[in-house]
């Protein structure tokens, strides 16, 4: 500690230290070259990677190019041509609009750019170790701009150990691209690595083509809507596919991806009930925002944004997505007894049109005769009543609706046993039944909880220890708000403390569940209720408590429970209100059975 005077740091040390946060790892380049790409309005973009982007990374578009003066000024610190005042913030379109990202980059490489812009005779080649600039001299080159990244964190070797295995990197670098592709359909994108191509997406005209093509046979809905000047495009596969964790489901704002939570509560809130805690739909939802009324410049890597009226993005969301989900649009629903299911029907429809203002589709409905045509790979998605294995796996189970009224006798049927871990196998004289019992425990829970509801409040079950759960003060305050709601439905708290709430008790049908999540669910169910973006408010709630039923899918089950378990369903009214219109059950007739082994 001699000379700890104050001085000003040497602009490459700088770079260094503000490469730091731009680049964390060669999907962090890789981000940064493709935006620059298609900010010089490219419309091809082809990306080559070597050692998990470490030892290499090539980012080659045919833009506009960079002027040969001004190709080392693109090295400089804030050197951008995409803003020059403030106020132009607002109405930023580009991707980028710092200049820090190719000065960032330089410093911790060994950087080569080629360039040439259509008024340029010669093209420039520059070249950069460790920021420190080499020499510029004449190569002839196509217009556009192909800069390559060699030896990332060669002089940052701290940086370097954090790099994880080639395959993770790689990994990474691919879902980059893919982040970007998927908001840039005009744009066409070819992604290499160690000279193999693993990825080719030609320009395609629509969004939802993009996204077939990112999700191949996976089932998809699109559903567009316009709410308070919130513009939703919502193109997502259906509830029973929805992975763990949102890595899969995309989200953009004004065409840039985002990572926000406030975001993925609206879609889970949206897919009310029909997705079990922490999973998320896969696909892509791309929302058009006014100008000036979010702000993209919390971080540099851009992931996070801040919206100045949340409420409304929240209820453009659960509302556009709300409606692809309630009308089911992937769903084979229940069908009725004049028209059986045929195993034509939406196997073959991998993608289902929908859409608000039918004026110019955004995917063509897949024509009968062509089926699934622009889905690129064989595999179709398992049909929603019919994830069963074995030999029914591809086709659709022949179904007819639930029987009205009491007189369906669940407890009358044989219990044969469990299948796949999922579902119970039970008899009848007519039918072979197979049931979710996931799904049915749900559909009970919601019934006990409706019923106790109605007959003045949910019963409630007192934790050992009161259970704290820390969070933001504003969180906590709304919480607080809803205390007495929460209290009638079983759901005991208190605050304690200025960032804190106290959970007291669960409804006792709930008791396994993790007050964390259920408390957040409730929260999200009751306001988004309050905001009157669900009809019935009570079976909205209800139907996102059910969900923390605890019996999961995968779980062995004894007869004694099977056998309850049907005479509670004997009391459930089928042909009355269902919480979110998935299917519990899938028939087959014995006549059918019978038929199709050629005995009839
Ligand atoms: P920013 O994108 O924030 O402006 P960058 O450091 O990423 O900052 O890029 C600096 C400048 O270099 C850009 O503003 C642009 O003028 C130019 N540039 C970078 N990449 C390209 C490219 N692929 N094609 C044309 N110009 C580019
Ligand atoms: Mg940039």
């Amino acid at each position: 500690m001699t000379e700890n005077k104050i001085r000003i740091l040497e602009p490459v040390i700088a770079d260094q230290i503000a490469a730091g946060e731009v680049v964390e790892r060669p999907a962090s380049v890789i981000k940064e070259l493709v935006e620059n790409s298609i900010d010089a309005g490219a419309t091809k973009v082809r990306v080559e990677i070597d050692g998990g982007g470490v030892n290499r990374i090539r980012v080659a578009d045919n833009g506009a190019g960079i002027p040969r003066e001004e190709a080392p000024l693109a090295f400089k610190r804030h050197a951008t041509s995409k803003i020059a005042r403030l106020e132009d913030l607002e109405a930023v379109r580009t991707f980028g609009f710092r200049g820090e990202a190719l000065p960032s980059i330089a410093s911790v490489s060994r950087v080569t750019l080629r360039t040439r812009t259509a008024d340029d005779v010669a093209g420039t080649v520059l070249t950069l170790e460790g920021g420190v600039p080499g020499g510029v001299r004449d190569a002839g080159c196509p217009v556009g701009t192909d800069i390559e990244v060699a030896d990332l964190f060669f002089n940052t070797p701290a940086r370097l150990k954090f790099m994880k295995k080639e395959s993770t990197e790689s990994g990474h670098c691919a879902e980059a691209l893919v982040r970007i592709a998927l908001i840039r359909p005009a744009v066409s994108f070819t992604f290499t690595t160690q000279g193999r191509k693993t990825r080719d997406l030609p320009r395609v005209e629509r969004p939802g083509e993009r996204v077939a093509a990112l999700f191949p046979g996976e089932s998809l809905a699109i559903s567009e809507s316009d709410r308070d000047g919130i513009g939703v495009l919502a193109i997502l596969g259906p509830p029973q596919r929805a992975k763990a964790g949102a890595g899969s489901l995309y989200t953009y704002v004004n065409g840039r991806f985002v990572r926000d939570r406030a975001i993925l509560r609206a879609v889970t809130q949206a897919f009310a009930g029909t997705l079990e805690p922490g999973r998320y739909p896969v696909g892509y939802i791309s929302m058009t925002l006014p100008p000036g009324s979010f702000d993209v410049n919390v971080h540099p890597q851009k992931t996070e944004v801040r919206f100045a009226d949340p409420s409304a993005v929240y209820r453009a969301l659960t509302r556009g997505v709300g409606e692809m989900v309630s009308s089911s649009v992937w769903s084979i629903g229940a069908p009725s007894r004049e028209e059986p299911l045929t195993n034509s029907g939406v196997a073959e429809e991998p993608i289902e049109y929908r859409r608000e203002s039918a004026d110019r589709p955004l995917i063509a409905p897949p024509s009968t005769s062509a089926p699934g045509s622009h889905i690129p790979s064989g595999e179709r998605a398992p049909l929603p009543s019919s994830g069963i294995g074995g030999p029914v796996r591809r086709e659709a189970v022949p179904q007819r609706p639930l029987r009205e009224g009491p007189e369906g006798k669940f407890s009358a049927m044989r219990y044969i046993g469990q299948a796949k871990g999922t579902f119970l196998v039970l008899e009848d004289d007519d039918d072979l039944v197979l049931l979710d019992q996931h799904a049915a425990h749900e559909r009970v829970t919601f019934e006990r909880l409706r019923r106790q509801l109605a007959a003045g409040g949910i019963s409630s079950q007192r934790l050992l220890m009161p259970h704290a759960v820390d969070l933001g003060p504003a969180e906590t305050e709304r919480i607080e708000e809803l205390e007495e709601r929460l209290g009638s439905l079983g759901l005991d708290i208190s605050r304690a403390g200025p960032d804190r709430i106290a959970i007291h008790s669960v409804p006792a049908e709930l008791a396994g569940a993790s007050p964390d999540r259920l408390l957040a669910d409730m929260v999200l169910a009751l306001e988004s209720s309050r905001e009157g973006s669900r009809g019935d408010t009570d079976d909205g709630v209800l139907a996102t408590m059910a969900c923390h039923t605890s019996i999961r899918a995968g779980r062995a089950v004894d007869p004694r429970e099977v056998e309850s378990l049907l005479k509670e369903m004997d009391e459930i009214d089928f042909a009355g209100h269902c919480p979110h219109g998935r299917p519990v059950l899938a028939r087959i007739t014995w006549n059918e059975i019978r038929r199709r082994v050629g005995r009839e």
